[in-house]
């Protein structure tokens, strides 16, 4: 009989963790992955593999790790899913694959993120069987090497395309590198699962940046045949709320650059970082949660200011819970009206009380401000989570890319194509902040219609 409580996750302790970036979640060891893998029950029609993007064959791969044959499962998941120690660790398991293992209607899912993270950290590093690949010597050429970029580099090179990504920063790996913290992805794990693309002999320009140092057009001009934008939304929103350009504010996507991608946590990194006794972030978000989590670690007394309460929050059941065990304070219904400051440095955040009132248009109910409830957290340091957009620079610099209000790149959702021919896009640029894995899954589908597109018009 299948026993109803999943394996825990070795983690650590969150009073040692809280003042450190190493790994939270330990990852499983053989034995408490066969353990674990032997809840599956193995059904018929997996439930599971349509909960993911990316339809990795879950009944499979936990099949092999249950027998023991480890390689077996890894080669199973990177059939359809090219970063599964990535998926293992960040995807939201919790509403995809897990949400509909049937083991969930009596009691908890299948571990089943857990067990892929188990597979792909067994395999690191170690040789497998290299697929021999056709070279045709058409060149493709990708924007942005965040997952949506990367995924679609990595099916294209298979297929035989002479594939370069062209990226802002000075490494690849967008959010997973710059966003996501130490904590929660270590970056020497992502660096290894990129790799990959090497091998496959993708090529990489490193700070370019796409509608300015080269445009669309100069990309055709040079020769690629068909274009993937995977440049991601990585434009912060304010709040326009007095007192935001104050010093001391930041923006969550600069604090977690400068933290992650900059590594101004360590002591020897010539990135500076103001580090401050007290700190306050704004939103309910991964974005929210990993910047409390990051500024709490370099010190900060951190309180995480949300308007709704902690059943509404979108940040991962996870995070939360992680969040919550290293003493971050949540104020839940709050809401910033203004942050206050003496001599251009901020000293405190205004807010107000707030109440759940009629629903809105998404089904959740409209938070509503407590008249008279107004109050100060005195603080050194604000850090706004509230949100991105995709950046302007590629859609103001090409003629004929149709964009929505939000400056989201409109795709065929069926085939990510452009309203220009040969130009796909995917990932967080075609929808607005999403997920990893929701961003792998389009750059798998456009490196689809771009071969389909580039055989119909060889010449
Ligand atoms: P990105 O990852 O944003 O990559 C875009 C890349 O394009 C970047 O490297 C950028 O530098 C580059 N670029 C941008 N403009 C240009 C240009 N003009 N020229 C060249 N290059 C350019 N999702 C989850 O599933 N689980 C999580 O736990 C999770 N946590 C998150 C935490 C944070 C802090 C953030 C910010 C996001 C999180 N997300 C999470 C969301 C997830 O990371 C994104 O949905 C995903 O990374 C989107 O992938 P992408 O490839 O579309 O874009
Ligand atoms: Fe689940 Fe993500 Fe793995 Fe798919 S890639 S099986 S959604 S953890």
């Amino acid at each position: 009989m299948t026993e109803v409580q999943r394996t825990k996750m070795p983690e650590q302790n969150p009073k040692v963790r809280a003042k450190n970036f190493d790994e939270v979640a330990l990852g499983y060891t053989l034995e408490l992955a066969q353990k674990e893998a032997a809840r599956c029950i193995q059904c018929k029609k997996p439930r599971c593999v349509t909960g993911c993007p990316v339809n990795v064959n879950i009944p499979d791969f936990i099949a092999k790790i249950a027998e023991g044959d480890i390689k077996a499962a890894y080669l199973s998941i990177t059939d359809t899913n090219s970063l599964p120690a990535v998926c293992g660790r960040v995807c939201p398991q919790e509403e995809q694959c897990e949400q509909v293992c049937v083991l969930s209607i009596k009691g908890e899912s299948v571990a089943i993120g857990r067990l892929e993270r188990f597979a792909a950290d067994s395999m690191m590093g170690k040789e497998l069987p290299q697929e021999k690949i056709e070279k045709n010597g058409i060149k493709a050429a990708v924007i942005g090497a965040g997952p949506a970029g990367l995924t679609c580099a990595g099916d294209l090179a298979k297929m035989g395309y002479d594939v370069t990504i062209f990226e802002a920063f000075h490494k690849p790996g967008g959010v997973l590198m710059y966003g996501i913290p130490e904590f929660r992805l270590p970056k020497a794990l992502v660096e290894k699962e990129i790799s990959g693309l090497n091998e496959l002999g993708v090529k990489f320009e490193l700070n370019t940046i796409a509608g300015k140092t080269i445009t669309i057009d100069e990309m055709f001009e040079e020769g690629f045949k068909s274009i993937f934008i995977g440049s991601g939304a990585g434009l912060p929103k304010f709040m326009n709320i007095p007192g935001e350009s104050l010093n001391g504010v930041y923006s969550a996507n600069e604090y977690l650059t400068r933290i992650n991608l900059m590594q101004a946590y360590k002591e020897d990194s010539h990135t500076p970082i103001k580090r401050t006794k007290t700190a306050v972030v704004v939103g309910g978000g991964n974005v929210a949660m990993d910047a409390a989590r990051c500024i709490l670690r370099m010190g900060a007394d951190t309180s995480l200011v949300y308007r709704r309460s902690l059943e509404e929050m979108p940040a991962r059941n996870e995070e939360i819970h992680h969040a919550i065990e290293e003493d971050i304070n949540f104020e839940m219904l709050t809401n910033p009206l203004e942050i206050v400051g003496e001599n251009g440095w901020v000293t405190g955040i205004k807010c107000i009380r707030m109440q759940l009132g009629e629903k809105d248009a998404s089904g959740r109910a409209r938070p509503v401000p407590v008249e008279g409830s107004e109050f100060i957290i005195p603080t050194e340091t604000v850090i706004m989570a509230i949100g991105t957009s995709p950046n302007p620079i590629i859609s103001s610099s090409t003629d004929n890319l149709d964009i929505n209000k939000w400056g989201i790149i409109v795709v065929d959702e069926e085939t990510q194509a452009t309203s220009i021919p040969g130009v796909y896009c995917g990932g967080d640029a075609a929808t607005g902040a999403a997920t990893v894995i929701k961003a792998m899954g389009a750059g798998k589908n456009a490196a689809k219609h771009m071969a389909e597109y580039m055989t119909k018009n060889r010449n």
